[in-house]
Parts: C-alpha cells; sequence; structure tokens
C-alpha cells in the first residue's frame, strides 16, 4: 500500500499503525520528502464492502438454492451442469 503525503504529494512512509477495530486502522506516516517537508501524519484504512462475497459464502448461497429445488429441477441441473 502507498501513502502519499497530503502537503507535497511524495511518498510516505508508515512507520506505525494502531488497530482501532477489525476493520479499521490508523496509519501514523511520515513524509519522505524530509528536506521540503517532513510532514507526520495519521491515515485512517478502513474495510469498506464487497465487490464479490467470499467463497464460503457463494457456495452457501449455492447450496441453499439446491436444496430448494423439486428433486426433477436437481435433475436437469445435473444434467445442463454436467451432461
Ligand atoms: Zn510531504
Amino acid at each position: 500500500m502507498r501513502v502519499i503525503c497530503p502537503h507535497c504529494h511524495k511518498k510516505a512512509l508508515i512507520t506505525s499503525t494502531n488497530e482501532l477495530t477489525g476493520t479499521v486502522k490508523d496509519l501514523y506516516c511520515i513524509c519522505t520528502n524530509a528536506k521540503e517537508c517532513g510532514a507526520s501524519f495519521v491515515f485512517t484504512l478502513a474495510y469498506k464492502h464487497d465487490l464479490n462475497p467470499p467463497q464460503r459464502t457463494t457456495l452457501q448461497i449455492a447450496a441453499t438454492l439446491i436444496n430448494h429445488l423439486q428433486p426433477e429441477q436437481r435433475k436437469r441441473l445435473q444434467v445442463d451442469l454436467f451432461g
């Protein structure tokens, strides 16, 4: 992960982190542009949302849907998937 200094827009280094919750961390950073800036600051890194659910969730959804099919529908699905 790259952090850019909000003041001079040069690369910054993460010097330490503080986990606030399981999905939120504060990142303590220092600007590498020591001659012209040298600022230190805190970024917050947080989980926002999924783009795709975890594989296990997808399998659970598929299993639930299959379990709700009638026996004839299951047979047709099996033929469609596996021939
Ligand atoms: Zn800077």
